[in-house]
């Protein structure tokens, strides 16, 4: 077998890991994969408690038709994929733990988390557009609503089987999930302040030819209880007329919002709030590269195909620099064979 002599086990904090990826989502873990592919000792460091960044928690049922391969696959499925191969290689993996700094430490780097202290020769960062939240209601509501009747994101689509749904937003994404739950839910009523969605086209025109119930222009004031039921206070954008909607749950789709600030203090180029990298994927400072949607350059398109591209530049160009005199295949099937 390719993989022998690979230390698995971090006993020791002075254990120095080969590559270090910071971030579990889509190209972070890709990353892992192919750094392992590559005989590399390799540890991935996420923040949440979960593998899969965007994909996983902000988009698990979402289907994606832009994945080479795939002429579909749903996100959840992918990031499972995504997760199987690149545990084939047995990376350290550690989740709910945030880095918060990347230190010079001799020849090494020291990187300091949220929990511990670890070591590494070199260091790829995936981290997204950084930690992110839901963008919320905008106005103050009981909190004990949250998860059971307001949800900001869909962990099962069983969740809303025959009940009465409202979607709030007017994006891809709120139209997305009008159309998945209009097969599940028993109702469903979308909600946004203005007349036209910016979905695509074609989904757009699927909405508004189905029988789902649509709300515009209507903004969301208040949030209460009645008889059990959740009661959705409204108002008509630019008039003084108000309307009432009783559902069972409703699904908040106002965007997202990233922090990506944590980034200033390692020391390191930006553009605006991206990475700033070179043609070799490597950031300002020697042997530490970014990938994915945290890597800027001239010309980047933030989508899950390009993250997965950029992997295989950052790892050889960092495997051929700590190790010269290591020369390996560059196919895949020559390091199964
Ligand atoms: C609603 C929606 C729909 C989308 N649809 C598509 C689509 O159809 N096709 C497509 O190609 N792309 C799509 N995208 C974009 C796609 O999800 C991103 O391009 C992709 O997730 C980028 O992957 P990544 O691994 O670079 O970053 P992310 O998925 O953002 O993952 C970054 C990970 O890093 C972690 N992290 C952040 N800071 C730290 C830290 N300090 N320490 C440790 N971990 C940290 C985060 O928790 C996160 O898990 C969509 C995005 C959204 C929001």
């Amino acid at each position: 077998m390719f993989f022998t002599s690979k230390i698995k086990e971090t006993e020791h904090m002075e254990h120095v890991f080969d590559i270090t990826v910071i971030g579990g989502g889509p190209v972070g873990m890709f990353t892992a994969f192919y750094a392992g592919l590559r005989n590399a000792d390799v540890h991935l460091i996420e923040s949440l408690p979960e593998l899969g960044g965007q994909t996983g928690a902000l988009y698990p049922e979402k289907e994606i038709y832009d994945v080479a391969g795939f002429p579909h696959i749903k996100g959840k499925l992918l990031v499972q994929q995504l997760e199987s191969q690149m545990r084939a290689f047995d990376p350290q993996i550690t989740l709910d733990t945030a880095v918060t700094n990347i230190a010079q430490a001799g020849d090494q780097f020291k990187i300091t988390t949220s929990k511990a202290t670890y070591y590494s020769k070199s260091v790829i960062i995936a981290i997204g557009n950084g930690a992110f939240a839901p963008r919320k209601l905008a106005f103050d509501y009981d909190s004990r609503l949250d998860h059971h009747q307001v949800d900001y994101f869909v962990h099962d689509l069983d969740d809303y089987k025959d009940l009465d749904v409202a979607i709030a937003g007017g994006g891809d994404s709120a139209v997305d999930w009008a159309l998945t739950l209009n097969d599940i839910a028993k109702s469903v009523t979308i909600i946004h302040r203005r007349d036209k969605f910016r979905g695509l086209e074609s989904s757009v025109k699927q909405l508004m030819t189905s029988n789902i119930n649509v709300k515009t222009p209507f903004l969301l004031e208040g949030l209460g209880l009645d008889d059990g039921k959740l009661k959705i206070d409204l108002k008509k954008m630019k008039s003084d007329d108000h309307d009432a909607l009783l559902v069972d749950k409703l699904l908040v789709n106002y965007g997202f919002t990233s922090d990506s600030r944590i980034l200033r203090q390692w020391a390191i180029d930006l553009q605006g709030t991206d990475v700033l990298v070179d043609n070799h994927m490597q950031t300002s400072r020697p042997l530490i590269y970014s990938v994915g949607d945290s890597a800027y350059y001239n010309g980047k398109v933030k989508l899950i195909a390009s993250g997965f591209g950029e992997v295989p530049t950052a790892v050889n160009h960092a495997l051929e620099t700590i190790y010269p005199e290591r020369k390996q295949p560059l196919h895949s099937t020559s390091l199964f064979n």
